[in-house]
């Protein structure tokens, strides 16, 4: 519960606020209020800060760049740690491999074109994903044929005990758009940092692939604040194909749409609540369910109260 000793324990990990909106903090500008928020900078604080959560058994939900996550209007009770860790090592010889070391809150897309800048291959594919490493290790962030399975090699868990726990990529089971992380295998772990394998290439074909890469996407995908794709693809068709068949594209609840340009994306157009967008993701699972006895998967997390 959260306490007095908690939150003194907490004040010497970082600076923290009460009562923090967190639709500042995601990329749907959708949720209601943290009891408890701060700003991990390190992996120190980001793994103290989640130890001490563990401690005094306070609800803790590590957030990224909220880019695949709808909170809900209630908000969360307990304590967000929204992960600024950022620290890139590397990329250095290990062996005979390439790797790069980025703590769990470095920017996916940042790593992806500065590794493309200093002349190394491997995640070009990741320019356009808005998202941290950690969330991109949670989902199997991937692109264009791309993704983080690929190419990780290991990662540090913190775990509740202040334990870090270094795993293979492979022990992480990643699939598609989900891992050990999202089936539940790993609980109650947050992830401190990740090493991917790079290549060493040509820094300005590099560049070029990331320019052609980030047309392909701004032509493909609709402006306005979303989180991405909303469902998985199921194995036959893309998700979009089943919400625009089911006469959803450009439906509107609230001030929530599905987007005309891809059935897949939910835009809020100003001000829309957590609930408009649940709606909307409800109608569209339902419609398909009738329709085609198919239950589409949800890509993006739904966290908190008030759905
Ligand atoms: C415009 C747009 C385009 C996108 N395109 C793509 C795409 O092409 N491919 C793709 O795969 N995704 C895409 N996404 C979705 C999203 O960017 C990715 O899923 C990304 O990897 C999520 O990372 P995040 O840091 O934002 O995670 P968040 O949304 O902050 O968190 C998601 C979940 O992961 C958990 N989590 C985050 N960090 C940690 C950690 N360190 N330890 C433990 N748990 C953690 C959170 O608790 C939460 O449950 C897109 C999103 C947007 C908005």
């Amino acid at each position: 519960m959260i306490n007095r000793r908690f939150l003194e324990g907490l004040r010497k990990v970082g600076p923290i606020k009460f009562m923090e909106p967190l639709s500042h903090h995601t990329t749907w500008g959708v949720g209601g209020f943290a009891d408890v928020f701060m700003i991990a900078r390190s992996e120190e604080q980001l793994r103290w800060a989640f130890v001490l959560a563990q401690e005094y058994g306070v609800p803790c939900l590590v957030l990224g760049a909220g880019s695949n996550i709808l909170v809900g209007d209630e908000g969360f009770r307990g304590l967000v740690i929204e992960n600024r860790a950022a620290k890139v090592v590397g990329p250095y010889q290990d062996g005979k491999i390439w790797v790069v070391r980025a703590a769990s809150g470095a920017r996916l897309a940042s790593l992806a074109r500065g590794l493309a800048r200093s002349g190394f291959q491997g995640l070009e594919w990741a320019c356009g994903i808005p998202g941290t490493v950690g969330g991109a290790v949670v989902y199997n962030a991937g692109a264009y044929g791309g993704c983080l399975a690929d190419v990780l090699t290991r990662a540090w868990l913190a775990s509740g005990d202040g334990r870090v726990l270094e795993l293979g990529g492979k022990e992480l089971s990643l699939g598609y758009r989900g891992s050990a992380f999202t089936r539940g295998a790993i609980a109650g772990m947050a992830i401190q940092a990740v090493e991917v394998q790079v290549w060493p290439a040509e820094a300005p074909a590099l560049e070029a692939k990331i320019k052609q890469l980030e047309a392909q996407r701004r032509q493909a995908q609709p402006r306005g604040r979303n989180a991405g794709s909303v469902f998985k693809n199921p194995p036959d068709r893309p998700a979009w194909w089943y919400v625009e068949q089911v006469g959803l594209k450009g439906w509107r609840i609230g001030n929530a749409y599905i987007s005309q340009k891809h059935a897949n994306f939910i835009i809020n157009l100003g001000g829309a609540k957590a609930r408009d967008i649940k709606a909307l993701i409800d109608l569209a699972r339902e419609r398909v369910r009738r329709q085609f006895g198919l239950e589409l998967e949800l890509e993006v997390a739904l966290v908190g109260e008030g759905f």
